[in-house]
């Protein structure tokens, strides 16, 4: 997915809404009180941009530096997230990853008592 950029517009609008202030939301839920200063305003996607299309005016966000290196962290983090389910939704996993011992993924399940058997053991091993 390309990644896509808001156009002049939606950019003039919001930075019309936010009236000369950062529209980031600090963790107690306030408004960041921080002043816009030219050179230093950031244009943020609410939504990620690597997960979305969306470059409307409801999707922008004008940050300060500050507010928008926090919500940079959260967004890496939510982004390879939403990657690995896409994948795993799609059978793409770690060819180096091992199931856990005795869970469903794994072809090995334990008995009561404690033996380990094949859980298919007709099954060529793949
Ligand atoms: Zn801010």
């Amino acid at each position: 997915m390309a990644r896509r950029e808001f156009s002049k517009a939606v950019l003039r609008a919001a930075l019309a809404r936010a009236d000369g202030r950062c529209e980031g939301m600090l963790l107690d839920g306030s408004r960041c009180p921080c002043a816009l200063q030219v050179g230093r305003i950031h244009y943020d996607h609410i939504v990620p941009a690597a997960l979305t299309e969306d470059v409307s005016l409801e999707n922008c966000q004008v940050l300060c530096r500050p507010c928008h290196a926090a919500k940079t962290v959260v967004d890496v983090g939510v982004i390879a997230r939403v990657r690995r389910v896409r994948d795993r939704h799609v059978g793409i996993v770690n060819p180096h990853r091992r199931p856990l011992l005795g869970s469903k993924a794994s072809p090995f399940k334990r008995l009561i008592g404690g033996r380990v058997i094949r859980r298919h053991p007709d099954k060529q091993q793949e």
